[in-house]
């Protein structure tokens, strides 16, 4: 069998650094070798494939591709076996006597020697075939060119030699076979490793086989079968998102979906596209139908899966998605990141970024299309994910006009019929002169529709969106404007109606805020420090006050958002405003020498911070000075 001598080569002086790094910095992540051997055992398989399209000699091979993996617990190995393009001797010496990689030297002189900061380094590196010495003290590799008759056994226990003699083997492609060390009986367990192909390799392309057990048989209830020890396949073994959207079922999208999410429910859309280009990948991206009861929560794991040439890498691989977007899950299949690509190494990577950008904008898209064609499913994804879209305008400035235009409000339109008006909707119902886009926020959806600021724009007919939501604050202080209208706090600053409100309207006001220059004047001294200012305002119909913020002050809605999260935040004093209109603001102006003045200006104050479900600083005082007034 042996034909010729026994030949023993150094490594190259790099790679005995890298075995080392390999060995000290990812033994916590051991596991990883069998997903780097199936790798390029299937990486060989599809050099086999492509290169049997042009050489008949290959094309003679070019049958039942497969993976096999098998074990021997008595001599404590575990080999993996593909049938695919095989090694050269002079391959065999390059591949895995050598590191061809330019700037490897540079790259492994950063190395300190520290297992934590070097499994970083590794990252960029590319683990491979060196990881076998993880959990191997040695490793045989026995291999046949597809196109050749000669086979070479490589052996190798790590420390800086190898081994190379000519050896027969029948079959093309390649055999590795690790002897494992004293501590990795795991790795012969038939159950893990099934495990762990699963989990690593389902979604190749090419079968991962194992020995059938004789339990799986007994199961199967095929007698025949039993005793005869034949290979079955372990894996899925079709990578879903590499076929063409023609070629897959609704329903196949569906079991995916359900499979990768652990859902019961089917999903609500999905993206399916492959982008080419200086960076190429596929993505097949679904939308669930429901929330996760996690979705809230500081460490909601991102459900991205990432593959690199349909070799699975990482769960959660929360780069490729924006926080607003953590609903999405599904796979993304990149061609050109390398396949040992770390989180570290994801963090500031270009193409990473190409592709999050074309991802997002996919999905951005098909919510779009949900809400032009399918606007009942877009209404259940709006109720599930709404409240996680508001983040977006924040959190992805140049989306910021796409994202506006997918979000839904309550407005005094029609306050019943729930979260449905667009701003679309809004700037088409605007009357004309009006150049803002009105809202009021509120804790509470009552508590919005009944704010005395609405007073005004309920007489003049003009839509006010009703925020609610504790997101809402932080949607409107990132959303200034939309379509070239601001967004504007009904709460905020003087009221200024624009062009809505006719000149000579303007001049009676102004007429009328003059004659009350005593009240107001008193009020600023009554209240002091309690009030930045005191004015009259047009905006009240039927309250006789209220308060509102300054124009560049924090809104009290956001105040009291902060602090019921525990942050201190220096209190923005109210600006109060007085309805010139309400019998008892005429009264007080009509008298305001009176005895109880005080208590009357400390008394508006008080209730136009409750009407807006403010809380008072004294409320023992305001009960009293209440009581007061009433005797
Ligand atoms: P990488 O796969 O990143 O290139 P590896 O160290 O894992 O690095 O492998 C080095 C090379 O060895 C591969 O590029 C390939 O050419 C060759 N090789 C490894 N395993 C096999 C195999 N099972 N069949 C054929 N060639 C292989």
């Amino acid at each position: 069998m042996i034909v010729a001598d026994k030949q023993t080569l150094s490594f190259q002086a790099e790679v005995k650094q890298v075995l080392q790094l390999m060995i000290n910095s990812l033994y916590s992540n051991k596991e990883i070798f069998l997903r780097e051997l199936i790798s390029n055992a299937s990486d060989a398989l599809d050099k086999l494939r492509f290169g049997a399209l042009e050489d008949a000699k290959l094309a003679q091979n070019n049958q039942d591709l497969n993976i096999r993996i098998t074990f021997d617990k008595d001599a404590r190995t575990l080999t993996v076996e593909d049938n695919g393009i095989g090694m050269t001797r002079d391959e065999v010496i390059a591949n895995l006597g050598t590191i061809a990689k330019s700037g490897t030297r540079e790259f492994l002189q950063q190395l300190s020697g520290e297992a934590a900061k070097d499994a970083k380094l590794i990252g960029q590196f590319g683990v491979g075939f060196y990881s076998s010495f993880i959990v191997a003290d040695k490793v045989t590799v026995n291999t046949r060119h597809a196109g050749s008759d000669e086979a070479v056994c490589w052996e190798s226990t790590g420390q800086g030699e190898y081994t190379l003699e000519e050896v027969t083997k029948a079959e093309t492609g390649t055999q590795v076979i690790l002897h494992l060390k004293p501590t990795e009986d795991e790795f012969l367990e038939d159950f893990r490793l099934r495990n762990l192909i699963r989990k690593y390799s389902d979604h190749i392309a090419f079968p991962v086989m194992m020995l059938a057990t004789k339990e799986d048989e007994a199961e199967n209830k095929d007698e025949t079968l039993i005793d005869v020890p034949h290979f079955e396949t372990v894996n899925k073994a079709t990578a879903l998102w590499t076929l063409n959207k023609s070629e897959i079922k609704e329903e196949e999208y569906n079991e995916f979906y359900k499979y990768i999410a652990h859902d019961f429910a089917d999903p609500l859309a999905y993206s399916h596209h492959r982008v080419e280009g200086s960076t190429e990948y596929t993505h097949l991206l679904f939308i669930p139908a429901q929330a996760p009861f996690d979705l809230w929560n500081r460490d909601y794991q991102r459900g991205i899966k990432l593959y690199v040439q349909r070799v699975f890498i990482m769960d959660e691989a929360e780069h490729f998605m924006p926080h607003y977007l953590r609903f999405v899950k599904g796979v993304i299949d990149a061609n050109d990141l390398p396949l040992n690509v770390s989180r570290e190494i994801l963090q500031n990577n270009k193409k990473v970024e190409t592709i999050r950008k074309g991802s997002v904008k996919k999905i951005l898209n098909l919510l779009e299309d949900l809400a032009l064609n399918a606007p009942e499913k877009y209404q259940k994804f709006w109720s599930a994910f709404g409240e996680v879209l508001k983040e977006g305008p924040a959190e992805d400035f140049a989306n910021k006009e796409q994202i506006a235009k997918l979000l839904r409000f309550t407005t005094t339109h029609d306050v019943g019929a729930g979260e449905i008006v667009s701003l679309d909707d809004y700037l088409a119902r605007m009357p004309e002169g009006q150049d803002k886009i009105y809202y009021v926020t509120a804790d509470t959806l009552a508590a919005a529709q009944h704010s005395p600021h609405l007073e005004i724009f309920a007489k003049k007919n003009i839509e006010v969106l009703l925020l609610h939501h504790r997101v809402d604050e932080w949607l409107v202080s990132h959303l200034n404007e939309y379509q070239g209208k601001t967004l504007h706090s009904v709460a905020k600053g003087a009221l200024d109606l624009g062009a809505l409100e006719d000149q000579d309207v303007k001049n009676v006001q102004a007429e009328v805020d003059q004659s009350f220059a005593a009240l107001i004047a008193k009020f600023k001294t009554l209240l002091g420090d309690n009030v930045k200012d005191v004015r009259i305002t047009h905006r009240l119909t039927e309250s006789p006050a209220c308060v509102v913020s300054d124009e560049h002050d924090m809104s009290r809605q956001m105040q009291k958002i902060l602090e019921a999260a525990g942050q201190a935040v220096p209190r923005a004093k109210p600006i109060l405003e007085l309805n010139p209109y309400h019998a008892l603001v005429k009264k007080l102006q009509a008298d305001s020498e009176q005895p109880e003045i005080a208590n009357w200006a400390h008394l508006l104050l008080d209730q136009a911070v409750l009407a807006e479900g403010g809380q008072l600083s004294d409320p023992a005082a305001f009960v009293k000075r209440l009581n007061q007034l009433l005797l």
